[in-house]
């Protein structure tokens, strides 16, 4: 399977990572990706952006050293309505909007079933568009309601290369266990790296083959094709216009 795109990295605006924008950009580039996604963490993690950061954002380039630019964000789940940290106001100005548990933010970790209700009402948000490392088990949830909830709101799940080796230990058995649900259900996956560098841009190994060995199609991965993006947002988008 080849990807096109990494839509899921972080700057030196969250705090925690090592590169600028033109970085990743560049690294993008020299590994032929079409696409990124730079998407920092919500304004709730320690150490990250101020909500103004984002405010700014869609000033970048479309395009840098010829590869396209969405300008996104990791953001926070904060309770089990599936609220974010991040205003309404910044989100819908995004391109992208990632969600997801993180320690530190604001949702404290419950039991399987908290954390899978507050899961499926992220997913249901109608402002986020990927889910990412659901496997994290830090904040267990019932991968298989998850990945039904995901199929039925025709979002996508994210398979996270850095959860199989630096991030969230104890991910590994979790993230292949989806993987094998995903294929099943047919759930829409989003490979990346989640890259807090620019040398890890565009880094797929290992997600790649969790989802290789579990026989998720390529036609399901976002991220097999810059046009298949394109038409997921526009669509998700077009599903919102629907809604205000
Ligand atoms: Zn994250
Ligand atoms: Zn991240």
């Amino acid at each position: 399977m080849l990807l096109e795109a990494d839509l899921h990295t972080h700057t030196i605006a969250s705090g925690h990572a090592y590169s600028t924008v033109k970085e990743i950009a560049e690294f993008a580039s020299l590994k032929e990706l079409k696409m990124i996604a730079i998407t920092d963490h919500g304004i709730k993690m320690p150490g990250g952006p101020h909500e103004y950061y984002f405010s700014q954002i869609m000033g970048l380039p479309s395009s840098i050293y010829g590869v396209e630019i969405l300008k996104g964000v990791e953001a926070n789940i904060i309770d089990q309505h599936g609220n974010l940290d991040m205003p309404q106001r910044v989100l819908e100005n995004l391109d992208l909007v990632l969600a997801s548990f993180h320690t530190d933010t604001g949702y404290q970790a419950g039991s399987v079933e908290q954390n899978t209700r507050a899961l499926i009402a992220a997913i249901q948000n109608p402002f986020v568009h990927i889910i990412t490392h659901p496997g994290n088990p830090e904040f267990p949830v019932d991968l298989e309601k998850v990945a039904q909830a995901a199929k039925l709101a025709g979002k996508a799940l994210e398979i996270n290369n850095s959860s199989f080796s630096l991030s969230r230990p104890g991910s590994t058995p979790r993230c292949n266990h989806m993987a094998r649900i995903v294929a099943k259900t047919e759930t829409i996956v989003s490979i990346n790296s989640d890259a807090h560098s620019c040398f890890a841009v565009g880094s797929f190994d290992k997600a790649l083959e969790a989802a290789e060995m579990a026989g998720i199609k390529p036609g399901r991965v976002l991220n097999t094709s810059v046009n298949l993006i394109k038409e997921y947002l526009t669509s998700l988008k077009q599903g919102l216009k629907k809604i205000s």
